[in-house]
């Protein structure tokens, strides 16, 4: 469609460039939606790219978790997943060539050295950074391998346009000669970053905003490589309730964890977006489709972004209202059978229209409704409505189980039912009829409407369910 960014006249490419050290978390899922919300609502593209370089604490089943949570939530990337592992010789290739042109040096001082002309910099009250001692080596030291490759950072100021923060200035004098690769087949992140970036034609950069202070840095030495120098986002910090920051059982919790507790993929979709970014209107709800539609950069806030579970539970709740019967059912096939739960498609349909309005969660759904499926043993005392005596309970109860064992299978419907419940009512309290009947087809303190059970179970069920009551009540 042609949308083309207007600071760089080029094509929307952006990326979500996760580590795979340790398991998803929220804050990286979030990278990854403002990422592909942006790049469809540009009509751009979106990149998969795994940051693999640290071979010892990278591993796959992290990379396949990240893949898993994104294949969940609906967020598709295009084209192949690029992995910082498959393309060391592009490292290598630029390494060499800011080493030949003298932007980068081998350094050879070790961490005592490095010690040593700390402490000596600190006590004439200079900055803690690297002294430059081997910045104009000649030659190769003889008899000493080099520890490793640093860039020469130049002293100037370093001013870039944040989409979220405006403008941000930063003295590169400050960083010192930092260094960028162990050896050319073992780049660090900011020296990877850079080069993928550069060659993936990246034009935005959106992360989180504990990568601010890599940014002068990576500016730094896209400029010495000859590559555009994208725009940057940086988005806000995830905040616990309280604004402090997020506990690290939270913030490292994986965030499969959340699908394993039975919220929806569009709940969760919705729930991140929010996370920092709101619409123009008071509206809350939203599908992918309006998120694609509305997602606006400019509006992520600068704040840290509070992450509230009880919100997440009532999105959840809204979207699960939002699916019809048919959909929940398919939702719940695997834990169905975990719970073991057996029984019709229509049948488990229709106890899902009475249970759907409550439900935050999937899981919730044997909570609410396992009662349909089988009644849990339940002490007989229950039966009573308050202050009501026990030989009334059966007595009520007995004339329940006459008047429907005269109704036809046909005519056992809610109405029905309360029409019934209600003639028997005659005199005493409401409650001395209804309480019990409720209480003999659910087991529970709290379930939905007697009639409207009733007749989802119906009439061969609830007649054995009234008997299982009358023979408790029997039992002395
Ligand atoms: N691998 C980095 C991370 O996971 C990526 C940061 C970036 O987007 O540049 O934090």
């Amino acid at each position: 469609r042609g949308v083309t960014n207007p600071g760089l006249k080029k094509p929307i490419r952006v990326r979500f460039a996760p580590s795979p050290t340790g398991k998803l978390h929220i804050g990286s899922v979030r990278s990854a939606l403002f990422n592909w919300l942006f790049a469809r609502h540009n009509a751009g593209k979106f990149f998969l790219r795994i940051e693999d370089t640290d071979k010892e604490r990278s591993k796959k089943e992290y990379e396949d978790e990240i893949i898993e949570g994104l294949k969940w939530l609906g967020i598709e990337w295009d084209g192949e997943i690029y992995r910082q592992s498959e393309r060391g010789k592009y490292y290598r290739k630029n390494l060499e060539k800011l080493l030949e042109e003298g932007r980068a040096y081998y350094c050879y001082c070790t961490k005592e050295e490095l010690e040593a002309q700390k402490e000596s910099m600190t006590a004439e009250g200079l900055p803690p950074k690297y002294s430059g001692h081997c910045r104009n080596l000649k030659k190769a030291l003889i008899g000493r391998e080099p520890e490793v490759i640093r860039f020469a950072v130049p002293e100037v100021e370093i001013e870039f346009k944040d989409l979220i923060r405006g403008t941000v200035k930063f003295d590169a004098g400050l960083l010192g000669d930092i260094v960028i690769a162990k050896d050319l087949d073992t780049p660090l992140y900011n020296f990877a970053v850079v080069v993928d970036d550069g060659m993936m034609e990246i034009t935005h950069v959106i992360r989180g905003e504990d990568h601010i202070s890599n940014t002068p840095k990576q500016i730094l030495i896209q400029r010495a490589l000859g590559f555009d120098v994208p725009i940057f986002a940086h988005v806000p910090l995830i905040l616990a309730p309280d604004r402090s920051k997020l506990s690290k059982r939270r913030a490292e919790a994986s965030f499969l964890d959340y699908r394993d507790r039975g919220y929806l993929p569009e709940a969760m979709v919705n729930f991140l977006a929010l996370l920092g970014w709101h619409s123009e209107g008071n509206e809350e709800i939203f599908s992918r489709q309006d998120l694609i539609k509305l997602f606006d950069i400019s509006r992520v806030q600068k704040s840290g972004a509070v992450f509230n579970e009880d919100k997440l539970a009532w999105l959840n709740s809204q979207h699960i209202r939002r699916l019809s019967q048919g959909e929940i059912f398919e939702r719940l096939q695997p834990w169905l059978e975990n719970w073991k739960i057996k029984a019709s498609r229509d049948f488990i349909q229709k106890v899902i229209s009475v249970v759907k309005d409550r439900m935050r969660t999937l899981g919730e759904f044997f909570e609410l409704a396992g009662f349909f499926f089988g009644v849990s043993e339940y002490d007989r005392a229950l039966l009573k409505w308050k202050g009501q005596a026990l030989p009334d309970v059966r007595i009520n109860l007995q004339k329940i189980l006459e008047a429907f064992q005269g109704l036809s299978v046909g005519d056992f419907t809610a109405a029905r039912i309360t029409v019934i419940l209600d003639g028997l009512v005659d005199g005493a309290k409401r409650g001395e009829v209804f309480w019990p009947f409720r209480v003999a087809l659910s087991g529970k303190l709290v379930s939905p409407d007697p009639a409207e059970i009733a007749e989802i179970l119906g009439k061969e069920e609830v007649l054995r369910r009234v008997k299982v009551a009358l023979d408790k009540l029997e039992r002395e």
